[in-house]
């Protein structure tokens, strides 16, 4: 029988994904088995291909390892997942590909490299040039922190002082931190469009809306969602931008800007319970049906 491993820290064993994914491997006849990557032991020789180390005790390997760390992914976990990955298991997605949106500067780089719409971005460089953001950007401004999620490294400064205020609160927690400066898409306060991709394809698209007034659509700020209809300008914009940042699973976040949209984010631990939810689309099932696929699991043998 296929096994497979989904690596996950305990605070989210008992996620609504979590336990979605472990129901659908259920029905699909897959075996999979939760694992905190840090109870993983590296070890590095040339001999042992075939075991690994968990809280001490030598287990077989997977023939999967499918990592919902998304941002939270450290230093460890990476080097885990690159650890399965050189050892020859399947790791969906690869541990380049979360790189790749690790960073919202570094995945911005990539999309614009690859001809796709985002909002024009810059990286702050200190001390900062407040009259050189002005003139690229201009006012209101989105901030950014470079990696973060559920919007809370996401601030909107309305006015030249108010970017002042926000960047000199930053610098006083954290001297040289690193921060992105954003055009903000006017046309988009409080809603946008999250689409979730697997395997090149479109699964789930949803309209988010911020029920207060904040210019954030997260639904995990309280935001709530809407099936929204799938055109071709969606589906070319959040197929190639997973391609371009060679993502199997992934959750694009669209702004609408001017009738049609631009890249806002691209996620690569998604969560679905709002997309499920407000879809009735069945997400987990798509994601196993694409794992066996891509591990070469058929329905019969296993
Ligand atoms: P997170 O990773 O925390 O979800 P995002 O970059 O997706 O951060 O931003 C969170 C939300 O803020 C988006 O879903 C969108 O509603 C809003 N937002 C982000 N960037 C912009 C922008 N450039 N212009 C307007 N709204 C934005
Ligand atoms: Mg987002």
């Amino acid at each position: 029988m296929s096994s497979g491993w989904i690596l996950c820290k305990p605070k989210f064993m008992e996620s609504y994904e979590t336990e979605r994914l472990v129901e659908e491997f259920g029905n699909q006849k897959i075996e999979v088995k939760l694992i905190d990557p840090n109870e993983i032991d590296i070890f590095v020789n040339k001999e042992n291909k075939q075991s690994i180390l968990v809280n001490g005790k030598s287990l077989p390997l997977p023939s999967f390892v499918f990592p919902r760390t998304g941002s939270g992914t450290t230093y460890y976990i990476k080097a885990v997942i690159r650890h399965f990955e050189r050892m020859g298991v399947t790791v969906i997605n690869s541990s380049d590909a979360i790189d790749n949106v690790k960073d919202k500067l570094y995945s911005h780089q990539i999309l614009a490299e690859s001809n796709l719409d985002i909002p024009k971005t810059m990286l702050l460089k200190h001390p900062i040039d407040v009259e050189f953001v002005e003139k690229n950007i201009g006012f209101p401004a989105i901030v950014k922190t470079i990696s973060g999620s559920y919007g809370r490294g996401v601030f909107l400064a309305e006015t030249k002082k108010q970017f002042n205020q926000l960047l000199s609160m930053a610098e006083l927690t954290k001297p040289n931190y690193n921060i992105i400066v954003q055009e903000f898409i006017k046309d988009t306060w409080g809603k946008d469009l999250r689409v979730l991709v697997v395997n090149n394809k479109v699964v789930g698209c949803m309209m988010r809306q911020a029920k207060d007034d904040d210019f954030r659509a997260n639904i995990t700020r309280g935001g709530e969602g809407f099936p929204y209809e799938v055109n071709e300008q969606i589906e070319w914009l959040s197929v190639e931008s997973s391609k371009a940042l060679n993502l199997d699973i992934s959750g694009v976040d669209l702004l609408f800007d001017n009738g049609g949209y631009k890249i806002c984010e691209v996620n690569s631990n998604p969560g679905f319970e709002g997309m499920e939810m407000f879809t009735k689309k069945n997400i987990a099932s798509e994601i196993v049906s694409f794992i066996k696929l891509k591990v070469g699991i058929n329905g019969q043998d296993n």
